[in-house]
């Protein structure tokens, strides 16, 4: 009697548990919409996921407790504290360990992990059931396992994809099988077909269509993201992040553990609005990013095309340029990531605010690699929030702006984008930075950015380049204001 009730009263708990790191989960996401509450919301994340481990570990008591004549509680507590101790230590090494630049690729990275996750827990749950053996329960929990695992392994060979584009592994031109789109619908539709195989089987050999479907899904995962090339990467990265969503939301079902459904579907639903937000921020539709095949497709555009010479600038005349402005836009990209120049960079606005110009940051929704890319860089940097704007605010300003400075940007400030149909990135909506009277672009080389694809800004008659390593320049110019 006093075990039931201490079960009962375990259950109540975890339910309640499950509530409040729901919630808190909620309130992450809200906080980490701003960047004056994202650290908030960081800290509501955290407390909201070590509520889910205590719950965790409390359900694995009650289970205990309700069938002892399983495996000791203190088995099962020490192999979970032990995955625990393993995982945070490899975490926290990678965390410490990671440069910003190599972030997107570990995060393709971890999202492969959910989906391998989702595989397993799908092969797990549908060679050990448990409770959900029987009657109705057993066909719902058939179709859970099958949707799970497909979803699962489209999420681990597209994650794997997607980290090695991202981290040059592979190159990020679009892979163009004939007759692509056909060959993604054939593998849905076969796998429906296994579907039903798999549900009505009852001879024990219900195991073939799971295996063949897996193989499938993995085919498909690796196939949709190769597919999709350059400057649609961006879409590429929130959307596996959704995926990842759906395959722990999937996973919850299959374990039937409520508030894994919850956290998977919010990530699912995040990621999937971040999808469509990258999307508009790339005047793409999100069906024909995912359908693939666009961004650079090896026919680079303007590559071939003359555009005459470009101008260098040196150090000292882009200093006196920026003593006499009024006005000064940054437009940072990628190349600050990768030269870690947000610390200079931070210097010389601090010192050209002093000097009473009026300095601004512009901001492109998809510069660098990773959603937000920049605004993070610029926060560990201090530089103040309401200097950064983002595209849409900052564009008609370009206008009025004496010297636009472009540090490690290419794609974003790409005026093809704007004026030449034939390029690749055409209708992108980029960073109007030549309406500025004068632009700097901080670069090593005349090369091309993500997308593969030259910039005629760097020909235009009021742009003059800076060659070096950004932090370094930027540093050059510091000292030489003083
Ligand atoms: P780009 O990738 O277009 O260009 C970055 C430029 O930085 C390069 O041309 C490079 O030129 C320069 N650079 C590299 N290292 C340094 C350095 N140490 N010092 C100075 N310059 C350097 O960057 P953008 O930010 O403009 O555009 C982002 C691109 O990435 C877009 O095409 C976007 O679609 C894509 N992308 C974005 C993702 C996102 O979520 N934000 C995800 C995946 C892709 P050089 O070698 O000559 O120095």
């Amino acid at each position: 009697m006093d075990e039931i009730l201490l079960s009962e009263h375990l259950t109540g708990l975890v339910q309640g548990l499950y509530i409040v790191a729901g919630v808190l989960f909620i309130l992450a996401l809200a906080g980490l919409s701003k960047h004056e509450t994202a650290r908030r919301g960081n800290t509501f994340g955290m407390a909201g996921m070590v509520l889910a481990l205590v719950a965790t570990l409390l359900l694995a008591a009650r289970n205990a407790e309700l069938l002892p004549d399983q495996r000791p509680f203190a088995i099962t507590l020490t192999l979970i504290i032990v995955a625990m101790l393993v995982g945070a230590a490899i975490g926290a090494w990678r965390a410490r360990t990671v440069e910003m630049t190599q972030m997107p690729e570990l995060i393709a990275m971890l999202h492969s992990f959910v989906g391998l996750a989702a595989v397993l827990v799908g092969f797990t749950s549908y060679f050990e059931p448990g409770a959900a053996d029987v009657g109705t329960m057993a066909a719902i929990h058939l179709a859970e396992v099958f949707i799970g695992v497909f979803i699962g392994a489209v999420t681990l060979t597209g994650s794997v994809v997607a980290f090695l584009k991202l981290s040059g592994r592979m190159k990020s031109a679009p892979l163009v099988l004939p007759a692509r789109h056909l060959l993604n619908l054939l593998i849905l539709l076969v796998s429906a077909g296994l579907l039903v195989w798999f549900m009505v089987d009852k001879s024990g050999t219900a195991v073939v269509p799971l295996l063949v479907m897996t193989a499938l899904a993995l085919f498909l995962g690796f196939h949709l993201v190769a597919a999709i090339g350059g400057g649609d990467m961006p879409v590429v990265v929130s959307m596996l992040n959704s995926y990842s969503g759906w395959a722990a939301a999937a996973a919850g079902f299959m374990l039937d553990n409520d508030l894994l459904i919850i956290t998977g579907s919010l990530v699912g639903a995040s990621g999937a609005i971040l999808s469509y937000i990258m999307c508009k921020a790339m005047n793409r539709s999100f069906v024909s990013v995912i359908a693939g095949g666009f961004g650079s497709d090896g026919q680079v555009s303007g590559e071939e095309r003359d555009y005459g010479d470009h101008r260098e600038a040196s150090v000292d005349e882009v200093s006196t340029l920026l003593s006499d402005a009024r006005s000064v836009v940054i437009a940072p990209g990628y190349g600050m990531a990768v030269a870690q120049a947000q610390y200079p960079v931070a210097d010389l606005a601090a010192r050209l605010i002093a000097r009473g110009i009026n300095v601004r940051f512009a901001i492109h929704p998809v510069a660098g690699r990773l959603p937000g890319h920049m605004n993070v860089l610029l926060a560990e940097a201090k530089i103040p929030y309401d200097i950064v704007l983002d595209m849409d605010e900052i564009n008609p300003d370009f206008a009025s702006t004496d010297v636009a400075l472009v540090i490690g940007a290419n794609d974003t400030v790409n005026p093809a984008a704007d004026d030449d149909p034939s390029s690749p990135i055409a209708g992108m909506p980029v960073l109007r930075v030549w309406d500025a009277r004068d632009v700097i672009v901080f670069k090593r080389s005349m090369a091309t950015g993500y997308a593969g694809v030259q910039n005629p800004l760097f020909f235009r008659p009021n742009t003059r380049m800076l060659f070096g390593d950004a932090k370094a320049r930027v540093d050059d110019i510091v000292h030489e204001l003083g």
